[in-house]
């Protein structure tokens, strides 16, 4: 047996997801024939029925049977929502609808959603909202095509201008786009479909264009058998007046009775514990009257969103896995949650940076884009930023300064002091890995300068003619720099090899400078060197490039001009005639 796909609406604050969730929800429940929605602890689910009635002929459009019983929309839009919703390999959430302001086109969190449902590979389709607020939109009779071909030619332009626009960003992001009724094949294109949650056009439409990916494309995926044991993941904790610490799950797969044992994901050993009673919220007219706003139910079976009361539910966090036990498995299932914990809780590599985040589910999502992006993690864990992480960092700062960095997502520094650690906190995944790629990038710049610094850069002089300004002890002459740059302690050889010596000083218009560049006329001393002797006016010299810094200039090349590059080729010609294998 099918069961309901899972829904999940993310995009940019304010795009308009809650709205969206909303007028899906008061479409089914205003269309009279609809036969209705059932609310659930976290969750919608509006069945296939309803989806029908509210769809209509646009559903027969499709051509398709239709098998699923219905969607379960999750309450809580958002990335933070989708991303706690993990489940081993993948996400809970089989289809997500992406809002995106039709006005205002791809912000940071729609790009940030885009890329944690690349990520997922979850298939999706895009609201492209607020189509009312466009100048000069009108509303006027029908269903949302009939809408849009009754507005002015201008205003029609203007949404497929917005809309190609979208399509354009989209495909930025690798991400091949249309609007729905052009869509030729869904596997490939992502269909956009124009809404205005506020006046509610568009909404039959995304339920129908949503209820037909889920058909066609998860059929397989969402094969479960819904009387096996309960498989699920924890939405939130909370604490309830009577009932003290209770869970909200969302359970995937199976049935879960009262009673049942289960077994609960923790940061450490997996709690075991017994379902005291499983809760689903009353219906609104009936919560008036009544002290609590939940009604206890014997069982439930996916997919569905429910209240667990169960004792010793302290050690619980969002985004661990449940799943229910019976005596001889609990062992094993214990081992196996704990098993998926881990992975995700990650201790890899033996050097690295340290990730911090406030859920499983983000930590693993954060842990994934990372590692795609091969950047080395020693530590990644759930929980704000402490001084224990700190001291972590600054163990692997001393191994290798590029791994003092702490990234953290939604959670707080409460570190206080930093010293020479980079901690990078942000509440979008993406603006976090942005700026670590910008830190890593002047952090590494910064020490290859400060390596080259350090290394004898390629040099070609002439000695001229006419300056000689002492003979020797040390002989003083005038040289002009053809090619690069020289400094005071920079050795020089002549044009067959020999090393002559290495300047002691340098003096331009008689003021002491520490280097000299290309164009340059400069006075060079250098000791234990007799004019006439191993040097004369007119010869050539160059800087005698000791091997190994050859081979590291070679490495740090990008920072090099064409000119100095050519004047190492001709250093390395000399070098070779005597040994052939010089500076490779
Ligand atoms: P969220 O942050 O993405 O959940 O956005 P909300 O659903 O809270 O919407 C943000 C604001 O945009 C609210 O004031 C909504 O009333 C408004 N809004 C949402 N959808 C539409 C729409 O289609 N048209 C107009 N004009 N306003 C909308």
């Amino acid at each position: 047996m099918l069961r309901s796909p899972i829904c999940v609406v993310l995009g940019h604050v304010d795009h308009g997801k809650t709205r969206i969730l909303d007028s899906i929800r008061g479409t089914v429940i205003m269309n009279k024939e609809a036969g209705g929605i059932t609310q659930s602890i976290g969750a919608s689910i509006i069945p296939l029925d309803t989806i029908k009635s509210v769809a209509g002929d646009l559903l027969k459009s499709l051509k398709m049977d239709f098998t699923i019983p219905g969607i379960l929309f999750v309450d809580s839009p958002g990335h933070a929502a989708f991303t706690s919703l993990r489940k081993r390999g993948g996400n809970l959430a089989d289809i997500a609808i992406l809002v995106v302001d039709i006005n205002e086109g791809l912000k940071p969190q729609t790009i940030e959603s885009i890329e944690i449902l690349k990520q997922f590979k979850t298939p999706f389709i895009v609201s492209a909202n607020k189509i009312d607020l466009i100048h000069g939109w009108q509303e006027k009779e029908g269903g949302l095509l009939q809408q849009i071909s009754s507005q002015s030619d201008d205003i029609q332009t203007k949404l497929d201008t917005k809309l190609y626009e979208l399509v354009g960003k989209f495909s930025e992001y690798g991400i091949s786009s249309e609007r729905f009724d052009r869509v030729e094949d869904y596997t490939k294109q992502v269909a956009i479909v124009p809404t205005s949650a506020k006046k509610k056009i568009g909404i039959a439409e995304l339920l129908m264009v949503l209820a037909g990916l889920a058909q066609k494309y998860l059929e397989s995926c969402l094969k479960c058998d819904v009387k096996g044991p309960a498989k699920g993941t924890i939405l939130e904790i909370k604490e309830v007046t009577g009932l003290g610490k209770t869970v909200d799950v969302i359970i995937y797969d199976g049935t879960l009775k009262q009673n049942d044992t289960v077994v609960i994901g923790t940061l450490d050993e997996p709690i075991v514990t017994k379902v005291k009673a499983l809760l689903e919220p009353l219906p609104l007219e009936e919560m008036r009257d009544k002290k609590s706003k939940y009604k206890q139910v014997k069982q439930v079976f996916a997919a569905t969103g429910v209240k667990i009361s169960a004792p010793d539910l302290d050690k619980a966090v969002a985004g661990m896995p449940l799943r229910v036990a019976d005596n001889q498995n609990a062992e094993k299932i214990k081992r196996e949650i704990k098993l998926d914990v881990s992975e995700s809780l990650i201790e890899t590599d033996k050097d690295g940076i340290i990730v911090k985040a406030d859920s499983l589910g983000s930590l693993e999502a954060m842990v994934k884009l990372l590692k795609d992006k091969a950047v080395l993690i020693r530590r990644a864990s759930i929980g704000n930023i402490s001084k224990k992480d700190i001291a972590d960092a600054e163990v692997n700062h001393e191994k290798d300064p590029v791994f003092g960095v702490i990234l953290g997502f939604n959670v707080l520094d409460e570190s206080g002091s930093k010293a020479n650690i980079k901690i990078i906190t942000n509440d979008i995944i993406y603006k976090i890995i942005e700026d670590y790629d910008k830190w890593l990038e002047e952090f590494k710049k910064s020490s290859e300068e400060k390596e080259l610094e350090g290394l004898v850069k390629p040099a070609k002089i002439e000695i001229l003619k006419g300056y000689v300004f002492r003979q020797s002890n040390p002989a003083i002459v005038g040289v002009h720099i053809l090619e690069g740059a020289i400094k005071s302690d920079t050795p020089l050889m002549k044009n067959d090899g020999k090393e002559v010596a290495s300047i002691k000083g340098i003096q331009l218009e008689q003021e002491n400078v520490d280097k000299a560049e290309r164009g340059q006329q400069v006075a060079v001393s250098l000791p234990g060197v007799t004019v006439g002797r191993q040097i004369k006016e007119g010869d050539i010299l160059y800087s005698a490039i000791p091997d190994e810094h050859f081979r590291k200039l070679k490495d740090l090349k990008k920072y090099l001009k064409k000119e100095e590059l050519a004047v190492m080729k001709e250093i390395a010609e000399i070098k070779r005639k005597e040994n052939p294998v010089w500076g490779v």
